[in-house]
């Protein structure tokens, strides 16, 4: 009789959904109780239970649980719940691998898709995210709309100077996509097209964006340390003069082994921002780059020009900058290829194996198009001073397939190298960077931009939320073996709906496209 009137007296004082008895809501609530909550603001941990109901997080605090309470239970003693991470540079196809496990293993439950200037479904958006849409993602799936796609839609020449016809064609599909419920523009102006356009299609590309309130995620001209300066400038330059938002997308100094040229770069975005213009980047905890081989070949043998005429007749010309491009970025065993029969192997490897010069491999045998490849060329040093910038958010730019670790690794990598292991980031600042910061930079928790905001723990939000001992997160993939899952994300919910439980994928797709208003 006692407890019952002590139910009914906590039932009338606190009058919460934890304490609801009826209701067909009922079997649709998640207790986490106990839990040592990072909200993903940056501010410290605090104690306390959350409540999930139909995809939000409904309630957080130290309310008591009663007896009554007949949805599922979790408890989080001694574990950190965590918002889920967003991951502001990814790559992958939803119709490929739509349960992108590599990216919930890391505790990633929000990707951002066509990005580097390409991306899918630009003359089509609605169709593509509906597509998406039907089919069901482990993570949520955002879209940015890509300039080089933008550009072979309004069949622009590979050339700078485009008339306005063309330029205005472009504005207009930018202008769709992003009311559809696109993010941003993407570019990728170290390749194919992006590479050919000038400062004035930059600037006249980003005005759509601007004027919607989005932002331009930019791989920028070169990464090459004597050129990052004149790179970073063009960024900034399409930002203020645009005036939309800008982000560096995996910021690295290829070459660069002191980090006062990171500080350099980090200074140009400083001052950009002190004229009032939103600049932001992120950065992967690796010292190897990834991409295509066409990055070591020269102009004359890439499109527009014919790659068969360059071999016949300006062969030594292409061999000579082969080799003196590959020694530069550290020589040929610095240089892992990731496709093809070549996949695991270095260019040395293979051209030793082969017996000729790795410059004739590239040649004859791969050819501008004909591999992905990891590249050793960045310091650690360099990327530590990046990470700890407090614009700079951690992205993996990784994918289910590419032969890269930062695919499965780069969220737990942090936790356990730079937050367990160096101590260079606090468990609350690497969070902050994981979630609460790309959230904000992409309109994530701002409830006048997406219908549901998410990316901190917040009443209201998107019950994206992780739960682990930061003790036993790890990465496992390494260069050798990189398609190897994260360790240690207990649980991972997405829009409320548990698809890691205990450790366990199961078989759920919960995730939505999430579109800006
Ligand atoms: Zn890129």
């Amino acid at each position: 009789m006692k407890k019952l009137l002590l139910f009914i007296l906590f039932q009338s004082l606190i009058n919460t959904p934890a304490f609801s008895q009826s209701g067909s809501q009922q079997s649709d609530q998640i207790l986490i109780k106990n839990a040592i909550i990072i909200d993903g603001t940056g501010s410290e941990r605090y104690s306390g239970h959350i409540l999930i109901e139909n995809s939000l997080i409904t309630q957080i605090g130290s309310f008591p649980v009663s007896e009554g309470f007949s949805g599922k239970i979790i408890d989080a003693a001694g574990r950190i719940v965590s918002p889920g991470f967003i991951d502001s540079h990814s790559h992958g196809n939803p119709f490929d691998t739509p349960r992108f496990d590599n990216f919930l293993a890391m505790g990633v439950t929000t990707i951002t898709l066509g990005q580097d200037g390409s991306s899918p479904g630009v003359d089509d958006i609605e169709s593509w995210m509906s597509g998406v849409n039907d089919l069901g993602t482990g993570p949520n799936v955002i879209h940015f709309t890509g300039h080089n796609s933008l550009r072979q839609l309004a069949n622009a020449p590979r050339q700078a100077g485009l008339n306005e016809q063309t330029i205005s064609e472009m504005q207009t599909y930018l202008a769709d996509a992003l009311a559809a419920g696109s993010f941003g523009l993407s570019t990728g102006l170290e390749y194919d097209h992006g590479r050919f356009s000038d400062l004035q299609e930059l600037i006249k590309i980003a005005e759509p964006a601007a004027d919607a309130g989005a932002i331009i995620m930019s791989h920028m001209r070169s990464e090459d340390d004597d050129a990052i300066e004149e790179s970073i400038r063009e960024l900034m330059n399409q930002g203020l003069e645009s005036g939309a938002a800008v982000h560096a997308a995996h910021l690295k100094i290829v070459y660069a082994n002191d980090p006062a040229r990171a500080d350099a770069v980090l200074q140009i975005m400083n001052s950009a921002r002190e004229s009032g213009l939103s600049v932001t980047g992120d950065v992967y905890p690796y010292t190897a780059s990834y991409t295509g081989i066409s990055i070591l070949f020269p102009d004359f043998a890439l499109p527009p020009n014919s790659y068969r005429e360059a071999v016949e007749t300006r062969r030594n010309e292409l061999a000579d900058h082969l080799r003196k491009r590959v020694n530069s970025r550290n020589g040929p065993e610095a240089t892992l290829l990731g496709t093809g029969p070549w996949a695991g192997k270095t260019l040395k490897a293979v051209a030793d194996s082969l017996n000729k010069p790795f410059e004739d491999l590239l040649i004859d045998d791969i050819g501008p198009h004909g591999a992905g490849a990891a590249y050793f060329v960045m310091n650690e040093e360099v990327m530590k001073r990046f990470l700890t910038d407090p614009y700079i958010m951690v992205s993996s730019d990784g994918s289910p397939a590419m032969r890269h670790p930062r695919g499965y690794g780069s969220f737990a990598k942090i936790i356990d190298d730079y937050v367990n292991g160096e101590g260079l980031l606090t468990l609350e600042e690497a969070i902050y960077k994981m979630s609460g910061l790309p959230a904000n930079t992409l309109g994530l928790s701002d409830p006048s931009v997406v219908d549901t905001p998410r990316g901190i723990i917040k009443e209201g939000f998107a019950a994206d939320l992780l739960i682990f001992d930061p003790e036993n997160v790890r990465d496992t993939a390494t260069f050798g073996n990189p398609h190897q899952l994260a360790e240690g994300f207990d649980w991972v919910f997405v829009n409320g709906v548990a698809l890691i439980e205990d450790e366990e994928r199961n078989e759920k797709l919960p995730g939505d496209v999430i579109r800006r208003r």
